[in-house]
């Protein structure tokens, strides 16, 4: 079979909720992905970031095929030897008391809004079923239907409702927004670092440390969604922590299995996540022993590799070059450590004409937000590879 069949098989069959490049993948390592017909391609978006570690890394594979063949899922109403090891993992690795395991990041953001929730009734004593959550415009938190009932996408919302009621909406990047929406029955505020499928769109210098003051002073959550910015992405550990904030919650999911296996968790103090009680939450999948297996050996590849630093360095290399790129379409470059976008002008046409020129020059983009193309490489890039893509993004930069 050829991509046109294999493109044709999945049209037929399968539900058209996507609009992918048509190229067809069938092997990974490290940056580099294959396809079908035989071509090379640089892996520039690392599947939403969530294979930050390279395609098919040696240590997870054996990590995971080892697990595979000894145990994989109990469901919580047993115990397995794998889920206490990811657990310290995770908190020594992040600095907070307590994990709860999920396996998609659009689930791990459904627990925080409910862990929140209940702390906003059983901690700070909002009167029952008051209870608000501000999130931000420009938000993505993912699919379900409660978070599209709070998404500024109107796609992402057409013909879904009714919508679960208690969460606000304020601008992006604007604290004074915030704190004016604040009532008595705040209980958090919900917010990426840095804006991923929004467009890689990064707050102003001093926006988190501003949030975090003013959510402290009104006894409101942070809950910061590190999904996509978190575990290096950006060149540290969490994209908060460029401004030394540390959220009452981190939402991650994506990298946290290298790509291998959807895990995902919510992170945050004893004081939060000890109000669930048995029964309260679950999920068949959270904390089986092979996901976290994965996500331990994850985190530990993480560390070994010193991935976080590394993501700083060639991210601002990265960074520096693309605009140092003379080109009459780009707008700006911006973005931290390995999460960077490249906004062209309105009147270069959107940034998907540019991904399908990159590729067929070897380079998998995806455009994001109609004018943005996001350049999101697996952390584990050298700055040979880095110096190698230069040359064909110049030249579709430079295209008509
Ligand atoms: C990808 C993403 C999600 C949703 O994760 P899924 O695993 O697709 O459910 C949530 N928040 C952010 C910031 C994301 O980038």
């Amino acid at each position: 079979m050829k991509t046109a069949d294999y493109i044709e098989l999945e049209e037929k069959y399968g539900a058209h909720n996507y609009h992918p490049l048509d190229v067809v993948i069938d092997r990974g390592e490290g940056v580099w992905v294959y396809d079908v017909d035989g071509n090379k391609f640089m892996d520039c978006l690392s599947a939403y970031s969530a294979v930050n570690h390279g395609h098919c890394h040696p240590r997870l594979i054996n990590v995971m095929t080892e697990q595979a063949a000894k145990l994989t899922l109990t469901s919580r109403a047993f115990r397995n030897d794998k889920l206490g090891q990811f657990y310290q993992t995770l908190a020594e690795l992040s600095g907070y008391d307590m994990v709860l395991p999920m396996n998609t990041g659009a689930e791990a953001v459904e627990t925080a809004i409910k862990a929140a929730r209940k702390w906003g009734y059983q901690v700070k004593k909002v009167a029952p079923e008051q209870a608000e959550i501000i999130v931000c415009a420009g938000n993505f938190h993912g699919r379900t239907t409660t978070i599209v009932g709070f998404s500024s996408e109107a796609q992402y919302k057409q013909d879904f409702g009714p919508f679960t009621p208690g969460f606000i909406t304020v601008p992006y990047g604007n604290a004074a927004a915030l704190a004016d929406a604040i009532t008595p029955n705040t209980v958090g505020f919900l917010f990426e670092p840095i804006q991923g499928e929004g467009g890689v769109i990064v707050p102003p210098a001093g926006y988190l440390r501003e949030v975090e003051r003013i959510c402290r002073q009104h006894n409101v959550l942070l809950i910061a969604d590190e999904i996509q910015t978190g575990l290096g992405r950006t060149g540290k550990l969490f994209a908060c922590d460029h401004e030394g904030v540390k959220a009452d919650m981190v939402i991650i999911g994506k990298a946290l299995s290298g790509g291998f296996y959807p895990v995902s968790a919510v992170v945050a103090s004893k004081a939060i996540l000890g109000l669930f009680r048995p029964g309260d939450h679950g999920s068949t999948f959270g904390g089986n022993p092979l996901g976290a297996a994965i996500a331990t050996e994850a985190l530990r590849v993480l560390v070994d590799e010193n991935l976080i630093d590394h993501a700083a360095e060639l991210g601002n290399y990265f960074q520096e070059r693309l605009a140092e790129i003379p080109s009459p379409h780009i707008k700006e470059v911006r973005g931290k450590g390995l999460l960077i976008g490249v906004e062209l002008k309105p009147e270069a046409g959107g940034a998907r004409r540019f991904c399908e020129a990159l590729q067929n020059r070897g380079i998998l983009c995806k455009e994001t937000h109609q004018n943005v193309i996001r350049f999101a490489p697996p952390l584990v890039i050298t700055r040979e590879e880095i110096d190698w893509a230069l040359e064909p993004i110049t030249d579709v930069l430079n295209m008509e």
